[in-house]
């Protein structure tokens, strides 16, 4: 996992990766896409869009950026983002 306070989720049915390695790449890799921002570990293609598991063990089989499925992104580089500007004190340009 990439940080504990990361909630990682499919955007379109909310199932949530259990860390098993169920995603391949072109190359024929199989890995745990959430461990690597969705870089294949052997061929170091990098993928935008990461699959859903299939119906039968939960999942929708859809298609979602990767970005997307981390639910508190947005949230927590936005405090960054106002930490790092408040810490500053200078104006953002
Ligand atoms: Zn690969
Ligand atoms: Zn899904």
């Amino acid at each position: 996992m990439i940080g504990d306070d990361l909630e990682i989720a499919c955007p379109k049915c909310d199932w949530h990766p259990d860390g098993g390695e169920y995603w391949q790449c072109d190359c024929g890799h199989t890995w745990d896409t959430f461990t690597t921002a969705a870089r294949c570990p052997k061929c170091k293609k990098q993928h935008k869009m990461t699959a859903c598991m299939p119906p039968f063990t939960g999942g929708c089989s859809q298609l979602s950026p990767h970005l997307d499925w981390y639910k508190n992104l947005d949230n927590l580089l936005r405090e960054e983002l106002e930490r790092i500007a408040a810490e500053e004190g200078v104006e953002v340009l």
